[in-house]
């Protein structure tokens, strides 16, 4: 049994701030710590329910976040650069014939009505709104469309109360979720401790690698049409002279491909143009 296993770090047990989140942040190091814990319960869990790989992917803007000497045996980990890696936050889940994939962490989509800590998709300061087949999707619903087409159920997912009702919405009743905290603003949350969350964790992840088979992939629908509006024409500009990178509109693209995990790559290429400043002579 292969489990891939996608990180990101706002929905992490106690992460409620910027501080905690970056490498300019006073208490990064806080956040990093409460993220290897996190993930750690969820690898604890899959291999307790049997898992034989687990692949654990890095996922939050530097992408390694995780203290690595830290970390679960039974786990590889993705870690490095966002920009080295052609499939963003789900690097390396066509290198084998993944079983199922669990995301830890999550943060709620851009736009999202309920409190949420830091709700956005993909890159805040540059997308207004991503769809899949007309529907707003965030990075739950948008991973879970990419996995899908590879044959990968997403069986659980962690984060804040929105975070895991959004995947519910998206994904149905059968995935296990675990909510971590209760957002009261993008800054702020009601927050369980690590000793309360991790056991939770720990037990969602044996139960739903014991109930495999169970949530099928999540498809939208084929073929997949990914659009992006963007906060500012200077973006979509950027975005749309990358190869499969196709302009709809003033602030608007949508991505092109032969298949939805090609569609992936496209769209993190056009994103990184898209935040691309250019030199100062270029300017
Ligand atoms: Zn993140």
């Amino acid at each position: 049994v292969n489990i891939y296993v996608s990180v990101d770090m706002e929905g992490i047990t106690g992460i409620v701030h910027g501080d905690m989140m970056g490498a300019e942040g006073r208490e990064y190091d806080r956040g990093r710590r409460l993220m290897t814990g996190d993930a750690n319960a969820a690898i604890e869990g899959l291999a307790n329910g049997g898992a034989d790989y687990i692949l654990v992917a890095d996922g939050h803007g530097p992408m390694r976040n995780m203290f690595f000497e830290d970390m679960h045996p039974a786990c590889h980990l993705m870690t490095g650069s966002a920009d080295a890696r052609d499939y963003c936050q789900l690097q390396g889940a066509d290198t084998r014939t993944f079983d199922a994939a669990v995301f830890v962490g999550y943060h709620a989509m851009a736009k999202a009505e309920d409190a949420a800590v830091h709700p956005h998709t993909i890159a805040g300061i540059a997308v207004h709104e991503l769809r899949v087949n007309g529907r707003p999707h965030g990075e739950t619903g948008l991973n879970a469309a990419i996995l899908g087409s590879l044959g990968i159920p997403v069986i659980m997912v962690t984060g804040d109360t929105t975070t895991v009702a959004e995947a519910r919405e998206f994904l149905g009743e059968d995935i296990e979720t675990v909510a971590v905290k209760e957002a009261t603003g993008r800054n702020a949350a009601i927050c369980r401790p690590p000793s309360a969350t991790r056991p939770d964790i720990t037990a969602a992840a044996e139960r739903a690698l014991g109930k495999l088979g169970a949530v099928k992939p999540y498809t939208p629908g084929t073929p997949m049409q990914i659009e992006v509006d963007f906060l500012t024409m200077a973006q979509c500009n950027r975005a749309a002279r990358t190869r499969g990178i196709e302009r709809v509109g003033p602030v608007t693209i949508a991505v092109q491909g032969g298949n939805p995990w090609e569609q992936y790559r496209n769209l993190w290429a056009g994103l990184r143009s898209a935040l691309y400043e250019p030199a100062s002579w270029l300017a």
